[in-house]
């Protein structure tokens, strides 16, 4: 028989198998023949495909060549024999002489001991293995590279008939895509504890390619083409939006980026994967396969990187090529999901359906960003920092967010799920005895009474006032209901929905922070400009006195919603005096414009202040003055008093909340509000964390605001403990060198019995 040359043979091969997929055969009839059209082409005796069933097992499923009674008998475990180390490796391997290779299993049923050389390749989809594909010859031959490719580029096919054929249940098939990777458990960073069990979504889906294989390459190259001078017009444009264009960093990553965009090799590849026979798509997919399985195998940080760039720019690529991505909110998830993304921004976790995200992991994350404050408020275990979560976790993959130890648990065996799902168990029993605290006073051991308020954003979470027996909320972040609607409420809308919560509250007290949008908390319909910093940036107070339509929207929203009932409101991020008389004056001049309208009078009127810069630290007494109450913003006065991106995986939690310096900071505020018997309460994350609660009780503070699920625990400390006996360790923090006072704390919880 002649050789057919590869080159040419590859595009005849796949056309040939095309009308084998698109025949109305069975599927262990179109593999048959595709068997016995690789081996006719190749000029191989033997080609064999094996396919990977639960159980990390390998099963011949069709072979030309080999005996008949072997088919469906032969199986070989991950890693057993030639076959079996070509797929835990992921890699191809070609053999002249393969029966002299230290990994060759011998099995009698086959009958294969008469072949000497061996090719064979991973059927990879996804980067991940779900078969081999093999051919052997009698003699020693030697394969080329070209016959490799070829192999690699067919596997290609065969990976689709395996996975959209009944060749395996769906069950089967599903548990199968997750094979070649065992267990794993991964420590990150806490954002929320609690624990979570469900299937994992991954918040960017994935692009579907519905045509891989093509037999006009020409037509398919010029798609390619196309797409990628889309995709470097698009990177173009980033590079020259204004902010970029600057320089600093940012500009710096997207020159590389586009370096990689152009890297000739890459594109190369692609070309070669097109001329074989797929379609752009396919060969971009192809090529991204191979990437993956490298990426899978390699150590090196640095190498990781720059094949997770490729991994990136393969996805803009198919992005261009197929269209745009379907999000996965508009499908039909399971019903317990943890949620896997890289970061994302509060708003778009509210996308998602409350009742059926259990759980999130980030491979970014700190605990201070908008995101984790969200999930928090939705009492969703989240854990941050999760290197390379997306690579490592499978759509689908049973995951196991274990918040309160900072541990994901990808693909967990049974035994770990059913002991996680006891300790859930467990842990209702702690909420049940949670519950029993609901109605015993907030009160220390001496006799110390402490305000437990709740930080709130959504409807659903005032009735948490209820459940939680807190005493009111502290702070209720109006931006969130702003990142949750399509366009700008207007003060219709507003109102009923400030009069709702009101009502829910059953008279208990509720700060309103004006809206505090900009940083990461941007609304999906306002499309204001990138900065560079975007925290210290245009947001918060800054954008409501720059736009004083929206922040006097919300006060006429707020006066309405208000008839007969007391209103509290604050203002974030004043950073000077002039500020909060501005603001101020603006509230007047509503509250007066109510007074002609008819209105009945609000039955008392309170207006704070955040302290969340350091600098209005230093106006106190002329603030002092002007408000009727102070809450301390922890994670922003901490962010900018150490200098320290609160949003920053690497520094955010570089210093410390329970630092000398911060803990001095803030009792210098408190012993001055209590001077001028100013009420304060402090509502940033730290509150809600049972030993930095202690510490701010330390150092003076009688009222705290946190989400509903710290409330228990919070309180649970505060009735076990002397805040007298607790002072000491905190006198003359000037004084103290020790970078933190953490462990301190903790010595004197131990010690003295207190519940942290
Ligand atoms: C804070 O900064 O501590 C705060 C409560 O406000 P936010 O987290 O919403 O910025
Ligand atoms: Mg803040």
């Amino acid at each position: 028989m002649e050789r057919i040359s590869p080159m040419s043979g590859s595009r005849r091969l796949l056309s040939r198998l095309r009308d084998v997929m698109a025949g109305e055969e069975a599927s262990q009839e179109r593999l048959n023949q595709i068997v016995a059209i690789i081996a006719s082409d190749f000029v191989a005796e033997v080609c064999s495909i094996y396919v990977l069933r639960a159980g990390e097992v390998l099963e011949l499923f069709a072979a030309t060549g080999l005996a008949s009674q072997s088919i469906h008998k032969t199986r070989l475990s991950l890693g057993e024999g030639l076959i079996g180390r070509i797929a835990i490796q992921a890699t191809p391997l070609a053999l002249s002489e393969a029966q002299s290779h230290p990994d060759f299993a011998y099995r009698p049923e086959t009958g294969e001991e008469i072949y000497q050389s061996l090719a064979g390749v991973p059927i990879l989809r996804g980067g991940r293995v779900t078969g081999v594909l093999a051919v052997q010859n009698r003699t020693a031959r030697s394969y080329t590279e070209e016959e490799v490719e070829t192999l690699e580029t067919t596997a290609m096919v065969i990976a689709e008939l395996i996975a959209n054929s009944k060749l395996l249940s769906q069950d089967e098939l599903h548990e199968v895509e997750k094979l070649g990777l065992s267990p794993i458990a991964i420590d990150g960073i806490r954002l929320n504890r609690g624990i979570a069990v469900g299937e994992a979504v991954h918040h960017e889906n994935r692009i579907q390619i519905s045509k891989l294989v093509s037999d006009d390459p020409i037509a398919e190259q010029l798609r390619l083409d196309q797409a990628v001078a889309e995709m470097h017009g698009a990177i173009d444009q980033l590079l020259e939006a204004k902010d970029v264009a600057k320089g600093g960093e940012h500009k710096d990553i997207l020159e590389t980026y586009k370096m990689f965009a152009e890297d000739a090799g890459w594109l190369a590849k692609i070309s070669e994967a097109i001329k074989n026979g797929l379609t752009a798509e396919g060969a971009v997919d192809k090529v991204r396969n191979d990437t993956r399985a490298r990426f899978r195998k390699q150590t090196d940080r640095y190498f990781r990187e720059r094949l997770h760039d490729f991994d990136d720019l393969a996805h803009r690529l198919l992005q261009h090529l197929v269209g745009s991505i379907k999000k996965h909110k508009n499908l039909k998830l399971s019903d317990d999901i943890v949620l896997i993304a890289r970061n994302m921004g509060p708003a778009e976790l509210l996308d998602y359906d409350r009742s059926s995200l259990k759980g999130l992991v980030l491979e970014e994350g700190s605990s201070t960003t908008h995101v984790a404050i969200i999930a928090r408020a939705l009492d969703i275990p989240v854990v941050g920092r999760i290197e390379e979560a997306i690579e490592k976790i499978e759509a689908g993959d049973t995951i196991i967010v274990d918040g309160d130890n900072a541990q994901v648990h990808i693909r967990p065996s049974d035994k770990i799920k059913e002991t996680f799902i006891n300790t859930l168990a467990s842990q209702a029993e702690r909420i049940a005895s949670y519950a029993a605290l609901r109605d015993l006073p907030s009160k220390t051991k001496d006799n110390i009474n402490v305000e437990l308020h709740l930080n709130a954003g959504l409807l659903a979470d005032v009735q948490s006032i209820h459940h939680t027996g807190a005493d009111g909320i502290g702070l209720f972040r109006t931006e969130i209901p702003f990142m949750n609607s399509h366009n700008f409420p207007d003060v219709r809308r507003q109102s009923r929905l400030y009069e709702r919560i009101m009502q829910q509250s059953n008279g208990k007290p509720i700060i309103f922070r004006t809206l505090d949008v900009g940083g990461d908390k941007s609304l999906p319909y306002w499309d204001n400009a990138k900065e560079e910093n975007p925290a210290m940036g245009w947001r918060a107070i800054r954008v409501s006195l720059d736009s004083p339509t929206l922040i006097r929207n919300q006060f006429r929203a707020l006066i309405r919603a208000s008839q007969n009932r007391r209103l509290s409101i604050m203002f974030p991020m004043i950073t000077e005096i002039s500020e909060f008389d501005k603001t101020r004056k603006i509230l007047d001049s509503e509250l007066e414009r109510a007074n002609t309208q008819n209105y009945l009078p609000i039955n008392s009127l309170k207006v704070g202040a955040m302290l969340e810069v350091p600098a209005l630290a230093y106006q106190m007494p002329a603030l002092l003055k002007r408000v009727d109450f102070i809450s301390v913003g922890s994670n922003d006065l901490f962010q900018f008093l150490y200098a320290s991106d609160r949003g920053s995986p690497k520094i955010s939690e570089r210093f410390d909340t329970l630092s000398p310096a911060g803990l001095s900071f803030l009792k210098s505020i408190v012993e001055q509000c209590d001077a001028s018997k100013t009420p304060i309460s402090l509502c940033g994350e730290m509150a809600g964390r049972p030993l930095e609660a202690m510490a701010l009780l330390g150092i003076g503070f009688r009222k705290l605001s946190m989400a509903p699920s710290s409330i228990g625990p919070v309180k649970e400390m505060i009735r076990s403990l002397s805040i007298n006996k607790l002072q000491k360790i905190l006198d003359n923090l000037q004084d103290i060198t020790d970078n933190s006072l953490r462990e301190k704390l903790r010595d004197f919880a131990s010690n003295h019995n207190v519940k942290i």
